[in-house]
Formats: C-alpha cells, sequence, structure tokens
C-alpha cells in the first residue's frame, strides 16, 4: 500500500468520456490498495478560452482578476472527476489550492509555490477519500487566488507529492513518455525509459513542453521520482529521476529545437565598459528575457553584439533599441526571424571531449550553417536558418544513434 499523485492535463479531461477513463484508472489504483490523490488541469482549451475572453473584456486587466478568471476552469474539472469517481462507487472529495493550503507569493499568473499544508489532504486519505485536487492554483497571504503559470498542474502534483509525501507522482499525458527528440519530425525518435531531473530542465527549457520546468526543480529538490505517462495506454511512460538512477548513461540524451526566438545584431557600437550594461537593460526594461548572447572582438575600438529573443518580444525589442541607439550611434541594427535552436543534451557529455565537434561536423556534412553557438555542462545549442530544422534534428539523431537501444559511445 502506498501513497500516490497522479496528475492528469487538459487533454485526459477533455470530454465526459475521457474523465469517466480517468475515474476508472484512479479507482483502479485505488482497489490495488493504493491512498490516491488526483491533481487535474482544466479541461482541454478551458485556460486558452478563459484568457482570451479576459483580453477581450480589457485587455490591459489586472492579474488578481485574471488568476481570479483562469483558475474556474479546474473548478470545474476537479468537481466533474469526484462526481464520476462517486459513480464508480468510491468516496471522492474534490478541494481547490486555497483548501489545501497551497500556498504562493503574490506574483499573479506566475506566483511560487511558498509552502503546502498536506493535513487536508491527509485526513481525507484516512477517511477513506480519493482526494482531488485543483491544479495550477494557489492562495496568497492576503487569501487571494493566484495561478502558478502555464502549465502549473504538473508544478502543483510535485508538490502535493513532496508534502504527503507520495511514494510515486505520476504525471498523465498525452503523449506516452519523454521521446528521444519531437516524434512528429523524426520517425526513429524513440521514448526513453528513464531521463536524468538534469536533462529534463535542459530540455524543459529549450521548449520540451511535456513538464512545466518548475515542476522538475520541485522534483529534483524534494527527490520525487515523476514517471510521465500516458492516461490513453496502460504501457509504461518515462522515468525522471535522479542521475544515478539512469541505467542509460548516454552522452546525448536527446536532440531539442525551438522555433520561437528572433535574433538581432548591434553593429558597429563603442567597446567600452558600460554598453552592454546599457543595452541589455534597455531590453530588461521592457520585460524581455535574452536568451544567447555572442559579443565579437573589437576592431578599431568599435564591436558587433548579438543576440536572440522570443520572437514575440521581437518588435518590441527592436523599437527600444532604435530608441537607445540615438544616444549611443551603433552604425546598424539587424534583426533575422528566421532562425532557430537545435540542442542536444546529455549528462555524458560531462566525460566526452568530443561531442560539440561530432555535432559541428553532422550539421556540416548537410551545409547547415552555425550562427551562434552556446553551450552548458549538459547541452550544446547551435542557432541555424529555421528553413533546415527538421533535417539538423533528424541528422543529430542519427549521428549520436539515438534511435538505437545501446549507448552512443562512438568509441
Ligand atoms: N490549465 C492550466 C494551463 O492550461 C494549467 C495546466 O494545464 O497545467 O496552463
Ligand atoms: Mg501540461
Amino acid at each position: 500500500m502506498g501513497v500516490v499523485v497522479q496528475k492528469y492535463g487538459g487533454t485526459s479531461v477533455g470530454s465526459v468520456e475521457r474523465i469517466k477513463n480517468v475515474a476508472r484508472r484512479v479507482v483502479e489504483t485505488r482497489r490495488q490498495g493504493n491512498q490516491v490523490v488526483v491533481v487535474v488541469s482544466a479541461m482541454s482549451g478551458e485556460t486558452d478560452r478563459l484568457i482570451t475572453l479576459a483580453n477581450e473584456i480589457n485587455p490591459r486587466h489586472n492579474r488578481r482578476e485574471h488568476d481570479m478568471l483562469v483558475s474556474s476552469g479546474e473548478q470545474v474539472s476537479i468537481s466533474l472527476l469526484a462526481m464520476a469517481i462517486e459513480g464508480l462507487g468510491e468516496k471522492a472529495v474534490s478541494l481547490l489550492g486555497s483548501q489545501v493550503s497551497i500556498k504562493t507569493d503574490s506574483d499573479h499568473s506566475r506566483a511560487r509555490i511558498t509552502e503546502i499544508g498536506g493535513e487536508r489532504i491527509r485526513r481525507a486519505l484516512a477517511d477513506d477519500y480519493i482526494v482531488v485536487v485543483a491544479g495550477f492554483q494557489g492562495v496568497n497571504e492576503a487569501g487571494d487566488i493566484t495561478t502558478l503559470g502555464r502549465g502549473g498542474s504538473d508544478t502543483s502534483a510535485v508538490a502535493v507529492a513532496a508534502a504527503l509525501p507520495a511514494d510515486v507522482c505520476e504525471i498523465y499525458t498525452d503523449v506516452d513518455g519523454i521521446y528521444t527528440t519531437d516524434p512528429n519530425i523524426c520517425d526513429k525518435a524513440r521514448k526513453l525509459e528513464r531521463i536524468s531531473y538534469e536533462e529534463m530542465l535542459e530540455l524543459a527549457s529549450l521548449g520540451a513542453k511535456v513538464l512545466q520546468i518548475r515542476s522538475v526543480e520541485f522534483a529534483k529538490k524534494y527527490g520525487i521520482p515523476l514517471h510521465v505517462r500516458s492516461s490513453f495506454s496502460d504501457s509504461q511512460g518515462t522515468i525522471v529521476c535522479r542521475e544515478e538512477e539512469c541505467m542509460e548513461k548516454a552522452i546525448v540524451s536527446g536532440v531539442a529545437y525551438s522555433k520561437s526566438d528572433a535574433k538581432i545584431t548591434i553593429c558597429g557600437i563603442p567597446d567600452r565598459p558600460g554598453i552592454a550594461a546599457s543595452i541589455f537593460t534597455a531590453i530588461a526594461d521592457q520585460g524581455i528575457v535574452v536568451d544567447m548572447i555572442i559579443q565579437n572582438i573589437s576592431d578599431e575600438g568599435l564591436t558587433d553584439l548579438t543576440f536572440t529573443v522570443p520572437k514575440l518580444d521581437y518588435d518590441q525589442a527592436l523599437e527600444a533599441l532604435e530608441k537607445f541607439n540615438r544616444e549611443v550611434g551603433a552604425r546598424q541594427i539587424v534583426g533575422d526571424r528566421n532562425i532557430a535552436k537545435v540542442s542536444i543534451v546529455g549528462i555524458g557529455m560531462r566525460t566526452h571531449a568530443n561531442v560539440a565537434s561530432r555535432m559541428f561536423q553532422a550539421l556540416a556534412r548537410e551545409n547547415i550553417n552555425i550562427m551562434m553557438i552556446s553551450t552548458s555542462e549538459i547541452k550544446v545549442s547551435c542557432v541555424i536558418e529555421e528553413k533546415y530544422t527538421e533535417l539538423a534534428v533528424r541528422v543529430l539523431h542519427d549521428e549520436f544513434d539515438l534511435a538505437g537501444e545501446g549507448t552512443n559511445e562512438d568509441d
């Protein structure tokens, strides 16, 4: 007998039929002798619908009201699921974030969990209830509803699992695990049995949307193993766990890509202290997050600076730079939206020297030009022309033999 936390995403509770299907799974887990806590998202499309409504009413609505509105999607799905479970003959109780004291800071629409009281959940479990908790939402010190950012139900589930504590946290979604790359563009993509928290964090921040980044941070901090699996099948998914528990020890575990950034180059700016500081302050003041940055060596006191920003913020970033440039007088500011970032991720990189060069050679063989490079201990990312994204992903997947079952040792 164990304590199991199961989280179901929007697609898994997207219709009456699907909610009933989830209820069957939950009840089955209960009847195997476990105590079960279920965390659910809003029915698929619901959060988007609510956000659109808010923007139609007033695009500049305040974030407290935003949270009051968008958190309502989860209230619907938890009550429906509790009813479905009761219909199958088990006791169930649905609870909002505030009722289980998921306490957060007051940063509405992207609040962070500060504390979670498992008491109410533990009591209900002891009384033989299946507990259904609303994902995505919490409550701040003032008693106002907050939300945890898109995909935040993952984090709710891991936080609940850490607070209880649970033996396992299962994340049910519409894919059956974490893949070596996006199966939609590479038909050789393979489901991983295990992946480390560190690799998952890199993949998530590179755009793999299966798990909210914060949920992985939380799981890592509290050592909660995550089992990412499909709510539509019984097959084993992928376990996200500590590095020591990963058998595969591959040099490269996954290839990720993202088309969501654009590139900006400022040419011929004075190479003196304070210039980079003021450029990136001008951008940060707009709330824009910069990803990669490259600065050239200077030539006659002038240098070039290239960096990437989200495509969505591209126009705003250019505008801010034009303004800034009236004071500094750079020779030229040019931008390019048609770029993509492809990345390889793997803990084995720590101990293998030639991983980056293999990546560059593989891209070169296909005549794909690399515009920017950045690395971390377990990641190499290259910015390339957007139109080569799919080709680059497939080439790298082959180069590091990710379709094979074994390791991708080159020696
Ligand atoms: N319903 C929220 C969203 O769509 C939270 C979640 O699904 O995890 O982002
Ligand atoms: Mg999700």
